[in-house]
């Protein structure tokens, strides 16, 4: 864990969230500025920036966890469609430096376009 990171805090409980999942190695929790209702982000539960940094131990937790955290997340909204979105370094629009997941539901009328971040 990373004492400065915000995603560290969230893990740990130290910064509040709305956890949707958590297992051992991953964490799950709502995104605070949602592009769409039950935008959530999916995290390893070590401080890693970059996914090609990731331990293959999480790389596997994630991997496995995805598909459950999606389900549970259109079952919860009832959005059948969504994004998996995920930002490696500043130029590619990554803002937190932990690795996460974007599960973004969509519908055809959210103006999100096929984008995540809208021009
Ligand atoms: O991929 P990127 O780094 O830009 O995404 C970071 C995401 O983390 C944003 O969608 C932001 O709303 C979310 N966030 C959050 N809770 C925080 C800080 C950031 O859900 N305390």
């Amino acid at each position: 864990m990373s004492e400065n990171c915000i995603f560290c805090k969230i893990i740990s409980g130290d910064i509040p969230s709305f956890k949707v999942f958590e297992n051992d190695k991953v964490f799950a929790f709502l995104d605070i500025n949602p592009l769409s209702k039950g935008h959530t982000v999916v995290i390893p539960k070590t401080h890693c920036e970059r996914l090609e940094d990731l331990p293959e131990e999480y790389s596997s937790a994630i991997g496995s966890a995805l598909p459950k955290i999606a389900k549970a997340v259109i079952t919860g909204t009832g959005a059948l469609d969504w994004n998996l979105l995920q930002n490696n370094g500043k130029s590619a629009g990554q803002e937190v430096p932990h690795l996460h997941f974007h599960i973004i539901p969509r519908e055809k009328s959210d103006g999100l376009g096929y984008r995540w971040k809208p021009t």
